[in-house]
């Protein structure tokens, strides 16, 4: 179970998340992604290899990227479970319409069934990961309302999960849940970072909330509504971090172990 990283607010949201990801490598991965919401539409980049990689894919693929105002995004490192470490297999997943992108750590125990009933509905699969079958889920399950179709759609899937998930439709949100992987939100000033750990947003706040298992947020630039998988709001307290980026680091050392 690798990293996740999603970013709302006025910095250069590509590049927040790419520096977000390279924070996350300690963990050991073998692909990365990064979907924007920009202009009413997703763009979603990803790549086998090191987040290095994915960048220099940005610079090759879509050299605009450095004049993005993209304001939302979310991104991954990936350490494969189901399906090998190529490009189609790496997050963000999309829906087939494009309109939903998802990112997932964790392991959908029953992504096979899902799959199939879905495909029986016309959804058409790209990866062969156990994940891609959120995005298609939570497709299905909208009907206006990102948090309740992630809800609806998450009460179908057995397995463990901490997601991002987005939408052209609500472009000022983000969706994050959990159980069985982490999720920590980052409270920043006009900005949100989450992220599956805290060496993440560490060089951008010091208040922090931990989601609980079950737990989903609906986050924006300032705001956080944490509510339970049956839509019932849910308190959880504001922790403050007491060490910095530079404790994340490596010191010196060539490596972080
Ligand atoms: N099970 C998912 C996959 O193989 C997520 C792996 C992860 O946690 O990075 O794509």
């Amino acid at each position: 179970m690798c990293g996740i990283v999603g970013y709302i607010g006025g910095r250069h949201t590509i590049q927040t998340l790419i520096d977000g990801l390279k924070k996350l490598e300690y963990r050991g991965y073998d692909s990365a992604g990064v979907a924007v919401l920009e202009n009413g539409s997703i763009t979603a980049l990803k790549e086998s290899g090191k987040v290095q990689e994915l960048q220099k894919l940005f610079q090759r693929e879509y050299p605009e990227y450095i004049d993005s105002e993209a304001r939302i995004g979310i991104a991954h490192t990936r350490w494969a479970t189901h399906g090998t470490p190529v490009q189609k297999n790496a997050h963000p997943h999309l829906d087939d319409s494009g309109r939903f992108a998802v990112v997932h750590n964790g392991i959908i125990e029953n992504y096979a069934a899902l799959k199939r009933q879905l495909e029986l509905k016309g959804h058409t699969f790209v990866s062969d990961t156990d994940s891609e079958v959120l995005p298609h889920l939570i497709a299905e399950c909208y009907e206006g309302d990102l948090m309740q179709a992630t809800a609806a759609a998450l009460k179908q899937v057995e397995g463990t999960y901490g997601i991002q998930v987005m939408t052209v439709d609500e472009p000022d949100s983000l969706i994050v849940a959990r159980r069985g992987s982490p999720v920590v939100i980052g409270i920043g000033n006009d900005e949100t970072i989450v992220a599956s750990d805290i060496s993440a947003l560490i060089a951008y706040t010091k208040q922090v909330i931990y989601l609980d298992d079950d737990d989903m947020a609906r986050v924006t630039r300032d705001n956080i509504d944490i509510r339970n998988i049956d839509n019932v709001p849910v308190s959880r307290e504001i922790a403050n971090i007491d060490w910095d980026a530079g404790a994340a680091e490596k010191n010196g050392y060539d490596h972080f172990m």
